[in-house]
């Protein structure tokens, strides 16, 4: 048995206002006047955010549109603008919802290797360490801030640059942050997190490690989302360390069922990761039963829409793109199903799951 030796985040630093502490975070990691580069969400343009940033010499903030989800050909171009610019730079820091510190990520490890983000999507193909990088949440869920992939969509494929060099260096995880998320937004990201509890916990890789990370992120995600309540700042500071744990779990575990249909949707339709993972488990009961159940009940007492019928005008041959897109995420069904998979998750059965989304 080959036991997984992962790469995790270098530094940590959590609490309310620590994004405070950025100017003396980055301060050590200067390389004489190369600049920092901060990728804001472009959310935050003109925002209050955007002014605290913690500018020295030539620093630069670039405001990324993730209108839609990270492109490797986003990241190329990101890449080679600032190696136009500067040639060189200290780190890049990625400050957003999963899509910016995605791109952060991607940016900072395509500065010091050659040719496309594209030729690194895959496991293990990135070979030079990227520039130095911190992750700065926005919006609590997707584990990005802990994983050691960046997820890219890219000429051929929606695939990671899954590599050890990957993982942030620095993250600040500040759940002040978070404050100004739209609900249905924050709701989505934060059932990625959900998702991802239920799916590696009830999977068959689990062991010892995902689960003890993903029985604390169940049991914060619960007490953020179950109960009837208003948000308070104390649910934002649940829910940011409810993303870490989630991501800490399937870092030694993997998702399941509702990710392998949802990385489809986005595939062919475009549907972003959080709302994707939603429309999917809203149809997963033979899966999750008991998941299933209480998400829906997270669903209604937090008064969301989850859209329906997406797939309702598909032909077959959008169909047919979406499945192969999903059984390529094999070991996803391995997890889910087990070793058996291929015989329990036919195409004829995931056809009509699809038809039911
Ligand atoms: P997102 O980053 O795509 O952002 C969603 C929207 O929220 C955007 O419009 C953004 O501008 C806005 N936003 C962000 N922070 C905000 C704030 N504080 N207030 C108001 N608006 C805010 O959403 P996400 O769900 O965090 O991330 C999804 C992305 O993460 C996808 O690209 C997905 O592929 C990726 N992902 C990566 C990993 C990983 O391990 N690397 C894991 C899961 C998902
Ligand atoms: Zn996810």
């Amino acid at each position: 048995m080959q036991f997984r030796n992962f790469k995790m985040v270098d530094y940590v630093v959590y609490g309310r206002g620590s994004f405070n502490q950025l100017d003396e975070i980055l301060a050590p990691q200067r390389k004489g006047q190369l600049p920092m580069i901060f990728l804001l969400d472009h959310f935050f343009e003109g925002k209050e955010l955007a002014n605290r940033i913690p500018l020295r010499g030539i620093d630069k903030i670039i405001f990324v549109d993730v209108t839609h989800e990270p492109k490797t050909k986003q990241v190329d171009a990101l890449a080679q603008q600032l190696k136009d610019e500067f040639g060189k730079v200290s780190g890049i820091i990625g400050i957003g919802g999963g899509s910016a510190m995605d791109l952060a990520k991607a940016v900072a490890l395509m500065m010091n290797n050659p040719g496309s983000s594209a030729d690194y999507q895959g496991w293990d193909l990135v070979k030079q360490a990227g520039v130095y990088k911190v992750g700065i949440p926005t919006l609590s869920g997707t584990g990005a801030e802990v994983s050691r992939t960046t997820v890219l969509t890219g000429p051929t494929r929606k695939l990671g640059m899954n590599s050890d060099f990957t993982p942030f260096n620095q993250i600040v995880l500040d759940p002040e942050l978070c404050k100004d998320a739209p609900v249905n937004q924050r709701f989505y990201t934060g059932m990625d997190c959900y998702i991802h509890c239920i799916e590696s916990l009830e999977g068959t890789f689990l062991n010892e490690f995902s689960k003890s990370y993903g029985e604390k992120a169940l049991e914060l995600c619960r007490k953020v989302f179950l109960g009837n309540t208003p948000w308070t700042d104390d649910k934002d500071d649940k829910l940011m360390m409810a993303s870490y744990a989630g991501g800490m779990s399937i870092a030694y575990s993997q998702v399941g069922v509702a990710h392998a249909v949802s990385y489809g949707l986005s595939f062919l339709l475009g549907t972003k990761h959080g709302v994707g993972n939603c429309i999917v488990m809203n149809h997963i009961e033979e899966y999750y039963p008991e998941g299933v159940k209480e998400f829906k009940q997270m669903v209604k007492e937090n008064n969301i829409d989850i859209p329906q019928g997406i797939c309702s005008n598909l032909t077959d041959e959008q169909f047919d793109a979406m499945i192969n897109v999903s059984l390529g995420m094999k070991p996803l069904w391995e997890n889910a199903l087990g070793k058996n998979w291929e015989n329990i998750m036919t195409r004829e059965k995931l056809r009509t799951l699809y038809e039911k989304l």
